[in-house]
């Protein structure tokens, strides 16, 4: 392809998968694809890795997002093919390390090659002197450490030279669809982005579901939600916000349950709409944010209470993560900002005073359906809107 840059994509967990690997490797290359539009790209693949010629009118930073934001990529890096005879492979290399890692022209490296082609006639630790040699002409400060170097250049001789250096990393995981699909029950908080964004990375496609509890909740509650699924759509391989206007229903939750069962009740109605909207969209599994124990409604019993109205799988990844776990990862992918604005989200407006912390299942079941609050569920799941957002993260009109 003329005119085009290359990049090195490094496959962790996929290259160990054996007879499906065919079906991760072909849905890795359909999820980057689908973020290096509208530009021409090609792919091709060699053992644990692939090959992307993207269209240099491409963006640097589109290509490199669309690497960084896929689950299967372990690590990325742009890379220099050329004609393997050591003189070509030289002057590449010159040219590589002019950016990247190496562009400072400070610190320590290495060099390591892999001679795939047992015909070339140097030896790798013969190239590998060659290209320190290289680096050395162009940075005499660096210095070379074969142990613990801060920068590697890389060259691989098999069907070509093919020259790199360090990857970046990627997010590594499964490719997002591998999986079936899911439902994200996604606040404003800073726990369940991240649910959503764990998810992913095992290869679950997901839609969110956002319950908006306007005028308790404002518009820009909802906005923040709107953001915040806006954020994770690229790890998601884009996505579509269900909201789903539930003040009637917890204004009925208010009226005719005790107090201290209000909360429990909203997640029991919850699940319940989300199971539906799920069912709609085929989805199989229904995921959340909750982590034993942060709060009432996160006990053990209350989530087997919860769990209970789900007919489909609930997964929880956070589960077992602590607080400060959790607010690394959202740093790390970028929604912690916006979770701390400080819309509050519906269930902080009707929270009981003193919520039940270990409800007995069958009681609490027998409350809720005394309620007979089923069809202010179906108006609810009728009246529901949705939005949808590209793997670009732009939300579609
Ligand atoms: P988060 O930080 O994700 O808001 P949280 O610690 O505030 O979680 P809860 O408010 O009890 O905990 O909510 C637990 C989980 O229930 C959330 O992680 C989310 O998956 C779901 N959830 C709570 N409120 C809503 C809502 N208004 N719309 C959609 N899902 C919700
Ligand atoms: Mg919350």
């Amino acid at each position: 392809m003329k005119n085009s840059i290359l990049y090195l994509v490094k496959l962790g967990e996929i290259s160990l998968k054996g007879l499906n690997r065919d079906f991760f490797e072909k849905r890795l290359k359909m999820n980057i694809k689908a973020k290096l539009k509208p530009y021409r790209n090609s792919v091709s693949k060699q053992k644990g890795r692939l090959y992307f010629e993207i269209s240099n009118e491409c963006p640097e930073e589109q290509a490199l997002r669309a690497f960084s934001t896929t689950f299967g990529v372990v690590g990325f890096s742009k890379c220099i093919s050329c004609e393997k005879d050591i003189e070509v492979i030289k002057r590449h290399a010159a040219l590589l390390i002019q950016e990247g890692p190496f562009a400072s022209g400070t610190g320590t490296f290495k060099s390591e090659t892999r001679r795939a082609d047992k015909q070339f006639p140097l030896s790798s630790y013969e190239i590998d002197c060659e290209l320190g040699g290289v680096v050395l002409d162009a940075y005499p400060t660096m210095k070379v450490n074969a142990k613990y170097p801060e920068k590697t250049i890389y060259c691989e001789i098999r069907d070509k030279a093919y020259l790199y250096t360090s990857p970046l990393p990627g997010p590594g995981g499964l490719p997002v669809s591998t999986a079936g699909k899911g439902m994200l029950l996604l606040s404003g908080g800073i726990d369940s982005p991240v649910a959503g964004y764990r998810m992913a990375q095992r290869g679950l496609k997901q839609e969110c579901i956002y319950f908006h509890a306007a005028p308790y909740t404002s518009e820009r509650a909802l906005e923040k939600v709107a953001k915040l699924a806006s954020i994770i759509a690229p790890y998601l391989q884009g996505t579509r916000l269900h909201v789903v206007g539930f003040t009637p229903v917890q204004l009925w939750i208010r009226e005719h349950s005790p107090e201290d069962e209000h909360t429990l009740m909203f997640r029991a109605a919850m699940m319940k709409v989300a199971n539906a909207i799920s069912l709609m969209q085929e989805g199989t599994a229904i995921v959340t944010g909750e982590a034993l124990s942060q709060v009432a409604s996160q006990t053990l019993e209350s989530m087997t209470f919860t769990d209970s109205m789900s007919e489909q799988l609930v997964l929880r990844p956070l589960v077992g993560m602590d607080k400060q776990e959790i607010m690394d990862v959202a740093k790390r992918i970028g929604t912690y900002e916006t979770s701390i604005l400080p819309y509050e989200d519906c269930c902080v407006i009707f929270s009981p005073r003193h919520p039940l912390v270990h409800p007995n299942k069958k009681s609490v079941t027998h409350h809720f359906e005394l309620m007979e609050i089923e069809s202010l569920l179906e108006q609810a799941i009728e009246s529901s809107e949705t939005i949808d957002f590209g793997p670009d993260g732009r939300r579609r009109e």
